[in-house]
């Protein structure tokens, strides 16, 4: 079998869920035994979001490889179970620099270089690319941006060609849009949609169905109405209603047929029932849980919600697995100080101290952690809280009073972390951090080891600075342990405090390993502690 190629467009406004649409259907086409990956092409010039602020763009995702994504690749691998690189994700950046590097070595000599062909032939190229890896039966790709921006015209066209060139049954194209309900009116309107199709059309595209976003069930009536007008088959117009959760929509997407609208139209000889049953528990853990407990979050980037999105979606699989429902309250970092602190973390039965840049926010970081310490609330603090872990501790044990992060702080006389040598050299920015997975062996007896049931790990990174091993002995004499290192390079993975009931820094991103379907033991072990202090309490 040829591989074959869905494409997913979204129309009339954004954030319409196209991540989570394409990977229900990567999740329902995987469920019947076929090879499935997802990409995401983006329409900005960024080359990668890496450099993006997380208002800007929500939470930048890290791939195995290193890759900073888009964070719909982080829904890509948590319904997947399967790694994404940096192939699966592309933005007209990276395909402006292939082709202006190309030009500059001379590969158009003589040539006009244009749209098109030479930025669609890119993106064509591209979009190919993990199909010729022999990996998978199926490649689906996700348009970024909404029909009709002037960015995603060369995307567009790229599509159009593609479906032009290839076998008619090895491509599909998908449009997502949204019925609007007029509350006023008691009517749900299909005009947007019909417009947001006329002008993926005139692109020259023709979806093989849309899916419609809506807040009440369509009607057949409308249904047959869309379809006529957006010139799709009739039954090719499938709703796709508010679910309470996003691991519900592979089920929803199920029962309108859309995996089997796909392998028909693909010519996939598949009459498998997508194999869901684990998933399936997982959801019913969800939906039911015994317990429950409320986890605060830290971070400075709270106001939005798609800032921490792998944090939270952690949160979620962990409680599946604890058969509790984790409340995650968000706090502002820049609102602690120490006379507020009691009275806003009362209630906590965890603490999770985020990752972060930048100086705004760390100092009510380590006023969070010192309460968490000293008041023996289960405590996990990721990269950025990890370092404020060990400013604190510096501080408040060990008695340096300046400790700090060189990042905030160049010129402590107590610079407890730092930057190394390598990063010293690098002026540039994008794609410089240390990036991606690197190993990490536990130390025996540790509570990281006995989470993890094992003492060798492989976690992901997005940092610059890091542990400063001057102060290691010390700080182990004192209490803080080191106990997951580099087997390379012997930089401080993780730090804990033996004498405290659960209480760990990492300095990689626990979050983005986390799947439904193998929750992360740092996560797990994090609602695990929360439930037994909030029994402990009362
Ligand atoms: N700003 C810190 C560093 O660069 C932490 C980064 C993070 O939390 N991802 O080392």
């Amino acid at each position: 079998m040829n591989t074959k190629y869905i494409f997913i467009t979204g129309g009339v406004a954004s954030s319409l869920g196209k991540g989570i649409i394409a990977s229900s259907l990567a999740k329902l086409l995987q469920a019947r035994g076929l090879r499935v990956t997802i990409q995401k092409f983006d329409p900005y010039i960024n080359i990668d979001p890496g450099t993006l602020n997380p208002y800007e763009h929500g939470e930048c995702y890290v791939t195995e490889d290193g890759a900073e994504t888009d964070l719909d690749l982080g829904h890509y691998e948590r319904f997947l179970g399967v790694y994404t690189s940096q192939a699966n994700n592309v933005t007209t950046g990276r395909i402006y620099n292939t082709v202006i590097t190309k030009e500059r070595e001379g590969a158009y000599l003589g040539k006009t270089v244009q749209i098109v062909p030479h930025i669609t032939d890119e993106i064509k190229r591209r979009m190919l690319l993990l199909g010729q890896t022999g990996e998978y039966d199926v490649i689906l790709t996700e348009i970024g941006g909404t029909i009709g921006d002037m960015e995603s015209q060369p995307f567009v066209e790229a599509v159009r060609q593609l479906q032009w060139e290839l076998p008619e049954e090895d491509c599909m194209s998908i449009h997502l849009t949204l019925i609007p309900y007029l509350s006023a009116a008691k009517e749900l309107k299909t005009k947007p949609t019909q417009h947001s199709v006329q002008m993926l059309q005139q692109g020259g595209v023709k979806p093989d169905v849309i899916v419609c976003r809506t807040e009440h069930p369509l009607s057949a009536e409308l249904k047959r109405k869309i379809a006529l007008f957006c010139n799709v088959r009739p039954g090719h117009v499938i709703q796709s209603i508010d679910a309470w959760s996003i691991y519900q929509v592979p089920l929803n997407m199920h029962e309108e047929h859309l995996d089997e609208l796909a392998v028909r139209k693909l010519q996939i000889d598949n009459f498998a029932t997508p194999e869901l049953s684990r998933w399936k528990t997982f959801l019913d853990r969800i939906k039911n849980p015994k317990y429950e407990v409320e986890v605060v979050l830290v971070g400075k980037y709270v106001e939005l919600q798609d800032a921490y999105k792998s944090i939270q979606e952690a949160f979620v699989h962990a409680g599946a697995a604890n058969d509790c429902k984790v409340h995650v309250r968000t706090l502002q970092s820049e609102s602690v100080t120490p006379e507020n602190v009691d009275e806003l973390l009362k209630g906590a039965d965890g603490i999770l101290v985020a990752p972060g840049f930048g100086e705004r926010g760390l100092e009510g970081k380590v006023h969070a952690i010192k309460y968490a310490r000293e008041n023996g609330i289960p405590f996990l603090g990721i990269c950025l809280g990890m370092q404020m872990c060990v400013v604190e501790f510096a501080r408040n044990v060990l008695g340096y009073a300046d400790a700090s992060s060189t990042e905030k702080d160049p010129d402590t006389t107590h610079p407890v972390i730092c930057m190394m040598e390598e990063q010293k050299k690098t002026t540039i920015k994008g794609g410089t951090m240390r990036l991606g997975a690197y190993s990490c062996v536990l130390k025996e007896g540790s509570l990281a080891a006995s989470l993890y049931g094992g003492l060798s790990i492989r976690e992901r990174h997005r940092h610059r600075y890091e542990f400063n091993s001057v102060y290691l002995d010390e700080f182990e004499k004192n209490g803080m342990m080191a106990t997951g290192r580099n087997p390379e390079t012997g930089l401080v993975e993780i730090v804990e405090l033996p004498s405290h009931p659960f209480f760990i820094g990492s300095q990689f991103h626990p979050e983005y390993k986390s799947t439904p379907e193998n929750p992360h033991p740092l996560f797990k072990g994090l609602v695990a502690a929360a439930l037994e202090y909030k029994k402990v309490m009362g």
